[in-house]
C-alpha cells in the first residue's frame, strides 16, 4: 500500500458519497451504514455520508499509532513544517473552491467562509513556524550532572470540532497536532461533515504520511464517546457544547487523557457612554449575526449605558435593517442559513422565552418570509430589549442571531453584569477613556477581551476560555505545550562513578 496520496485530487466538487478516510484510504464503514448530509440554505441533499462504527474507531487509532510509530514519528520539525507550509500553498491555490464546499456544508455567508477558510491557512503557516521553534532547555544542574529537556508528541490526538466553523475548526485542532509531530483520528460534525474530508485530503496531497491524520464520521454520542474513552487515545481536542464537555471530561478522567476543551459562551459586549458611537453600533451589529449569530464567540449579551439607551437600540435596529439575508453563495450577502431546522426552533423557544419573561422583541423574532426562504432554515436578526440578566436569554447560549439588551448605570455594575455567567469565551468594551479600557479588561472573566472592536480570533493570538467555557489555548505558539510532553534527561558526566550509599 502507498504511504502517501500524493496523486490524490482533493474533491473540490461535492462527490455523491464520503467514505472514511483511514491509513490515506478510502474506506467503507464496517457496518455499511451511511447517513444524509444537507445543504442547509436550500434543505437539499448534497451527500451520503459513511457512519463509522466502533470497529471503523479502532482501525483509524491503530493507524494513527502505527504513523506515530512509522514514518510520520520519524519526519523532523523541518519536514513537518514543510509538509504544513504545502497545505496552506494548496488551500491558497483552492481558495475558491473550498470556500464554495464551506458554505454549501454549512450554509453560511460565502464572506464568512472565504474569512474562516483564509484563517484556516494562516493556522498552518502559523504552526509550521512555531514547529521550528518549539524547543526543549538546558536547565542549571549541579556540577558532574547535564540536563536538558525534549519536547515531544503527546501521541495519538482525537479531535473532535462541531458544525459552526466546520473547516476552521478542523483546521485549529489539526495543524497543531501535526506540527508538534502528533497523529490524528479527526471527527467532524455529522451536520457538516464534508470539508473536513477536503482538509484531509489536501495534507496528503500535501505529502502527509499516511495514518497522520484520519478522518471518521458518525454519532458523537456513539463513535465520538468511545474515541475519548479509547485506551489508545492520548489526548482529546474538543470543542463544542459545554455540556458535551462535561460529558468528555469525565469520560476522559478514566484513562486520564490529556484534554482541551473550547466550549460554549455568553460573551459580553459594554457599550460606555463615551464610546464612539457608530462604531459601537456596527462592532455590536457584527459580534452578534456574524456567522448568523452561530458562534462560540458571539456578542450575544449587550451591555448599553443608560444615558444612550434608546438612540443606541433605536440606531442598532436601524443598521440590522441593512443586513442581506439570503443566497449564502451571493457575494453581498451578509447572513445566511441556520444550520438545522432543529437549531430554528431552538432559537425560537429562546424568543418565546423572553416574551414570557417580560422582553420585548423590537426586530426579527421569527422566519424571514418570502419565497427564498421557503426552503431551508432561516431565522432573522433578532433584537430583545428591556432583559435582565436573570433572565434565561441572559444566561443560556443560544447560538443564532439573537442579541439580547441590558441597561447599565456605572462601570461597575456594567463589570458584575458582564461576569454573571458561568461563561468567559470572549467581551468587547467600547470607551474613548484608555484607563477605563484597561481597567474593566483587566476585570472582566474572559479568554480575550476586546477594546472598540469586535473580533476574537487571530492567528497568533491565544484563544480560549475562562469558566465553563472550557480550557486550553487554541491558534497561538503556546498551543504547541498542549500537544507536547516535556521529558526531562539528566545524565551523569561526573568524572568519579556515583555511588549515592557510600559503601
Ligand atoms: P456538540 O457538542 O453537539 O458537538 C460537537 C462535536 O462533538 C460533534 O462532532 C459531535 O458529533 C461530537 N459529540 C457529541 N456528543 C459527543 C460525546 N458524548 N462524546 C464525544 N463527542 C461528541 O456541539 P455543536 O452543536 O456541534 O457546536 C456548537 C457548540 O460548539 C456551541 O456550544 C459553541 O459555543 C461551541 N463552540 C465553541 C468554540 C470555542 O472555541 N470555544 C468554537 C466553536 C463552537
Amino acid at each position: 500500500m502507498k504511504d502517501t496520496m500524493t496523486k490524490t485530487n482533493a474533491r473540490l466538487q461535492i462527490q455523491p458519497h464520503y467514505s472514511l478516510l483511514i491509513n490515506g484510504e478510502y474506506v467503507e464503514s464496517g457496518s455499511g451504514q451511511w447517513f444524509e448530509t444537507y445543504n442547509p440554505a436550500s434543505g437539499k441533499k448534497l451527500a451520503e455520508v459513511a457512519k463509522a462504527n466502533r470497529g471503523d474507531v479502532d482501525k483509524a487509532v491503530a493507524a494513527a499509532r502505527q504513523a506515530l510509530n512509522g514514518k510520520w514519528g520519524r519526519y523532523s520539525a523541518a519536514r513537518r513544517a514543510q509538509v504544513l507550509n504545502r497545505v496552506a500553498s494548496l488551500l491558497r491555490e483552492r481558495f475558491d473552491e473550498v470556500c464554495e464546499l464551506e458554505v454549501l456544508n454549512s450554509g453560511k455567508s460565502l464572506a464568512n467562509a472565504q474569512g474562516q477558510v483564509m484563517q484556516a491557512i494562516e493556522d498552518f503557516e502559523l504552526f509550521a513556524a512555531a514547529a521550528l521553534v518549539h524547543e526543549g532547555s538546558t536547565k542549571p544542574v549541579p556540577n558532574g550532572f547535564f540536563n536538558y529537556t525534549l519536547k515531544e508528541p503527546v501521541g495519538v490526538c482525537a479531535q473532535i470540532v462541531p458544525w459552526n466553523y466546520p473547516f476552521m475548526m478542523a483546521a485549529w485542532k489539526v495543524a497543531p497536532a501535526l506540527a508538534a509531530g502528533c497523529s490524528v483520528v479527526l471527527k467532524p460534525a455529522s451536520l457538516t461533515p464534508i470539508t473536513a474530508y477536503v482538509l484531509a485530503d489536501i495534507c496528503h496531497e500535501a505529502g502527509l504520511p499516511a495514518g497522520a491524520l484520519n478522518v471518521v464520521t458518525g454519532s458523537g454520542a456513539d463513535i465520538g464517546a468511545y474515541l475519548v474513552e479509547h485506551p489508545g487515545v492520548d489526548k482529546v481536542a474538543f470543542t463544542g457544547e459545554t455540556t458535551t464537555g462535561k460529558d468528555i471530561m469525565a469520560r476522559a478522567s478514566q484513562t486520564l487523557k490529556r484534554i482541551t476543551l473550547e466550549l460554549g459562551g455568553k460573551s459580553p459586549n459594554i457599550v460606555f457612554p463615551d464610546a464612539d458611537f457608530d462604531a459601537a453600533i456596527d462592532g455590536a451589529l457584527f459580534g452578534i449575526y456574524y456567522n448568523t449569530g452561530q458562534s462560540c464567540e458571539a456578542r450575544s449579551r449587550l451591555f448599553v449605558h443608560e444615558s444612550i439607551y434608546d438612540p443606541f437600540i433605536t440606531a442598532f435596529v436601524t443598521k440590522a435593517n441593512k443586513l442581506v439575508m439570503g443566497n449564502p453563495l451571493d457575494a453581498k450577502t451578509h447572513i445566511g442559513a441556520i444550520i438545522s431546522e432543529e437549531q430554528v426552533q431552538v432559537i425560537d423557544g429562546y424568543v418565546q422565552s423572553a416574551l414570557a419573561d417580560g422582553a420585548r422583541v423590537v426586530y426579527g423574532g421569527k422566519r424571514p418570509e418570502g419565497p427564498e426562504f421557503a426552503q431551508g432554515h432561516w431565522y432573522l436578526p433578532t433584537v430583545i430589549v428591556d432583559v435582565t440578566n436573570d433572565m434565561k436569554v441572559a444566561q443560556e447560549e443560544i447560538f443564532g442571531p439573537v442579541i439580547v439588551v441590558v441597561k447599565f448605570k456605572d462601570e461597575k455594575e456594567a463589570v458584575k453584569l458582564a461576569n454573571e455567567t458561568v461563561y468567559g469565551l470572549a467581551a468587547s468594551l467600547w470607551t474613548r477613556d484608555f484607563g477605563r479600557a484597561h481597567r474593566v479588561a483587566a476585570q472582566l472573566k474572559a479568554g480575550t477581551v476586546m477594546i472598540n472592536s469586535p473580533f476574537s480570533a487571530l492567528p497568533g493570538l491565544p484563544f480560549g476560555g475562562y469558566k465553563q467555557s472550557g480550557f486550553g489555548r487554541e491558534l497561538a505558539a503556546e498551543s504547541l505545550e498542549l500537544y507536547t510532553e516535556t521529558k526531562s534527561v539528566l545524565a551523569y558526566i561526573g568524572e568519579k562513578p556515583l555511588n549515592p550509599f557510600g559503601v
